[in-house]
């Protein structure tokens, strides 16, 4: 599925993270920035080590912001790691910090001059941010900032398996409509 936003786009597909050629890439990364399972190994391993020892010497990021490196071996030009919450029960600012790591590997991105940008589904697998909630942050954050922020051409989200894909659907239909 595809929409635009002003004269971007945001798109969804249902793929690996690590096999996209859009600019940068974003990890679902942890604090430590030291790796992973998830998201985090599967760019880890396809990357090769010259990511980790860029993410060694920055020394960590905290929860809702993000840190540039290399790409290694991968597709992309960037890898952009976003630590996203752990979800609790919604009510301990979970929304605001998720929002808030999209937020910012999207101005890396910009600041970096890159123009396109795919984002994993942050938070929703071992931090447990309920799928259908998150997706709609994530829609509503990327969509907000592209409208402000055209030098940003692409985001595209790339959704593990059928079911995360269709929570993404629904959830950009919903804020494309203006229900949120
Ligand atoms: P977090 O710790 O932020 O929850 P995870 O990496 O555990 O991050 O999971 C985030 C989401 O990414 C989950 O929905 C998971 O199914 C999905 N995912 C796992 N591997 C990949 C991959 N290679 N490409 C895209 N998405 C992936």
């Amino acid at each position: 599925m595809e929409v635009t936003v002003g004269t971007s786009r945001i798109e969804l597909v249902e793929g690996d993270i690590t096999r996209q050629d859009t600019d940068a890439i974003v990890n679902a990364a942890n604090t430590t920035l030291l790796g992973g399972g998830g998201v985090d190994g599967a760019i880890h391993r396809a990357g090769g080590p010259s990511i980790l020892e860029e993410c060694r010497k920055i020394g960590g990021c905290p929860t809702g912001e993000a840190r540039i490196t290399n790409a290694g071996r991968l597709k992309a030009k960037k890898v952009i790691h976003a630590v996203g919450p752990v979800y609790r029960d919604g009510r301990h600012g979970e929304p605001d910090v998720l929002a808030s790591a999209y937020r910012s590997s999207l101005d890396l991105a910009r600041t970096a001059g890159l123009k396109s940008i795919s984002f994993p589904s942050i938070s929703t697998g071992a931090y447990r941010y309920p799928i259908d909630e998150a997706a709609g942050i994530a829609l509503r954050a990327a969509r907000d900032y592209m409208e402000s922020r055209p030098e940003i051409e692409l985001v595209r989200f790339v959704l593990f398996g059928q079911q995360a894909y269709q929570a993404y659907v629904r959830a950009l239909q919903q804020v494309m409509r203006g229900e949120d």
